[in-house]
């Protein structure tokens, strides 16, 4: 495994490479389209498909989407979107026990936040994998009917037990050879509820002895008494996923059928599917095809759904769109935004081979995009007070703040300047330490927008904290006016006016686990978890946050970039830290 980005200016890939050399050989220039799913039948009847290519991103509604699906999202859509074709968003709902309409609802919500939809002219093409369960069902029967499929009343562990290994050939099951007509009598059976759960399954009839394990004799439907979230109780029998999965790509007219790597052994039982169909006249040329890509590895972070269900499941974080959570949603609620991760897709590239992405590189992706779209303010994280000796008490005067220092067309601000403002705890030493060029006694600093003050001393409290620092400032040194750098200082700090600061609270994260890669040296990946992944504060900000709201994100200068959470009232200003200025991680 490496640990390295892939090309990032050239957003070429092998899967596009293969799609233009598709074009150039005109594949698909007379392939028809029915105007929605159908058979051959349905397909034969429509016109030629205007969409030069269709790809699908086809998500099972069984949790939310995370970081590894916007890689799969931007791959399926951008190449749809760059080939002047189509692609499917598509429920793959065939395995009803952990599946519903929230995380369908929540799949709909998070791929429109990524910017993508599913329009083509106008087509929606939003599916249901559950609409073609008739039509599977038909499927499974022609396979039936032509000697390709039997129903196997072996146990499942004698079905496991007579697969045999990579080194031993499987064993043919006694149920081998029954009869067409006795095998669709049991499955029309299966389907009228006539038999078990799990008493019989309908299997492909291919090959116990194969070198690929996926071609001996697959399972296709099995029996399952369990309520659909669309379907209800209409079905007591469900496809398995294998035998699925091709079947939803060629009714869809899905050219490129993309999918990561772990599914490349599947392919000649997908190929196998599909040509089947296709001499038994269900389905039409030309054929889907499957290609593979690597799956997105984070360090520091777990992608497998049955990790996520886990971690939200035992309150390990606060819910789905915990903060933390690696789910679109909570990297949404963390502030990380849709061109961060664009940009991040576009870095780490699309191969054909396993890699671990360094989760500094998502983070410095964000970093980048908001330094483009943040807006400027200040905040004091840590406040203690500085009272300016040689000011009077009802001294207030305006600084002028730029919103963003390097485009100053989106304006200036002010802030005012009083007797008493907070500064940083970090930003005073009262014995300073080796270079250290903030406020110390006897130290000149720079009030960032401000004036630059002296260091007169501090007062501490019976148990020796620090509670007040002393300064003067210097008349005529104030920032923007002429001569105001005739002092030289070495240290400029921010602040904010103790009489117009509001209070918030922020939540300063860090990476949800400790171990580069979680679960691998451990054994179990909740091992790993990190035990300060939150630090909650209180804070204050400058008075022109008073209207913040949730989602807005800013710079705090010094600190990094923060978006107002989705909690925030008028009264509770709640922020969330989304990525420090810089990597501090190690
Ligand atoms: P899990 O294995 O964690 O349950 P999944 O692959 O089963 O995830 P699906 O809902 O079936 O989740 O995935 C929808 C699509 O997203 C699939 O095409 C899948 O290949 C892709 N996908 C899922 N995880 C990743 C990942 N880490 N990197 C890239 N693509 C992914
Ligand atoms: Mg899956």
């Amino acid at each position: 495994m490496k640990n390295q980005t892939e090309s990032n200016d050239n957003p070429s890939n092998f899967i596009r490479a293969i799609i233009e050399k598709n074009i150039r050989h005109k594949l698909y220039e007379n392939k028809n389209w029915g105007g929605t799913p159908g058979d051959k039948n349905h397909h034969s009847k429509g016109k030629k498909d205007l969409a030069k290519i269709r790809t699908r991103f086809p998500p099972e509604p069984n949790g939310y989407l995370h970081i590894g699906h916007a890689k799969s999202i931007f791959l399926n859509f951008g190449l749809a979107k760059d080939f002047n074709g189509a692609c499917h968003l598509r429920f793959d709902d065939t395995n009803p026990e952990k599946e519903n309409d929230e995380f369908v609802n929540s799949i709909i919500e998070d791929v429109n936040w990524l910017g993508f939809d599913w329009q083509f002219n106008s087509e929606s093409n939003l599916f249901y994998a559950s609409d073609y369960f008739e039509l599977m069902y038909t499927a499974a029967k022609l396979l039936i009917q032509t000697g390709h499929a039997y129903i196997d009343q072996q146990s499942a562990d004698e079905i496991k037990k007579n697969r045999g290994t990579l080194t031993k050939p499987g064993i043919n099951s006694p149920f081998r050879n029954l009869s067409p007509d006795e095998n669709l009598r049991l499955f029309e059976e299966m389907k009228d509820t006539k038999h078990a759960d799990g008493s019989m399954v309908l299997r492909a009839k291919i090959d116990m002895s194969s070198p690929n394990i996926n071609l001996r004799d697959p399972a296709i439907y099995r029996i399952k008494r369990t309520t659909h979230h669309r379907t209800f109780n209409e079905w007591c029998i469900y496809p398995m996923y294998t035998f699925a999965h091709p079947i939803e790509d060629a009714l869809e007219g899905i050219t490129h059928s993309i999918c990561t790597l772990e599914f490349e052994d599947q392919r000649p039982f997908y190929d196998w599917v599909l040509e089947k169909l296709l001499d038994n006249k269900l389905l039409s040329n030309p054929l889907p095809k499957q290609y593979e890509f690597a799956r997105l590895n984070l360090t520091y972070v777990v992608l497998s759904k049955r990790c996520l269900v886990e971690l939200v499941e035992k309150n390990y974080v606060s819910g789905w769109n915990d903060p933390r959570m690696p789910t679109l949603i909570g990297s949404r609620r963390r502030g990380y935004t849709p061109e961060g991760f664009k940009l991040f897709c576009e870095r780490i590239g699309v191969s054909k081979a396993d890699s671990w992405i360094d989760y500094s590189i998502l983070e410095d992706c964000m970093r980048e995009v908001l330094n483009i779209s943040s807006h400027r303010r200040i905040a004091v994280l840590e406040p203690l007070k500085l009272v300016i000796n040689n000011l009077p008490d009802d001294f207030e005067e305006e600084c002028f703040v730029p919103n963003h220092p390097q485009n100053l067309e989106l304006g200036k601000r002010t802030i005012k300047l009083t007797k008493e403002l907070w500064i940083e705890k970090a930003d005073f030493m009262e014995e300073p330490e080796k270079k250290y060029f903030r406020l110390f006694p006897g130290n000149q600093v720079r009030l960032r927008y401000g004036y630059v003050i002296t260091c007169t001393g501090c007062e501490k409290d019976k148990d020796g904290n620090i509670i007040k620092v002393l300064c003067d400032y210097l008349p005529d040194t104030k920032s923007g006016t002429p001569g105001s750098d005739s002092v030289k200082v070495k240290g400029n700090i921010h602040w904010v006016s103790t009489k117009y600061a509001l209070n918030a609270e922020v939540s300063l994260y860090d990476r949800l686990f400790k171990s580069e890669h979680p679960g691998l040296e451990s054994e179990n990946y909740l091992d790993d978890i990190n035990p300060n992944s939150i630090k909650t504060v209180k804070i204050k900000l400058e008075e022109n946050l008073a209207n913040i709201k949730p989602y807005d994100q800013y710079q705090f200068e010094r600190h990094g970039y923060f978006i107002c959470d989705q909690e925030s009232t008028s009264d509770f200003i709640k922020i969330n830290r989304t990525v420090t200025l810089r990597d501090t991680w190690k």
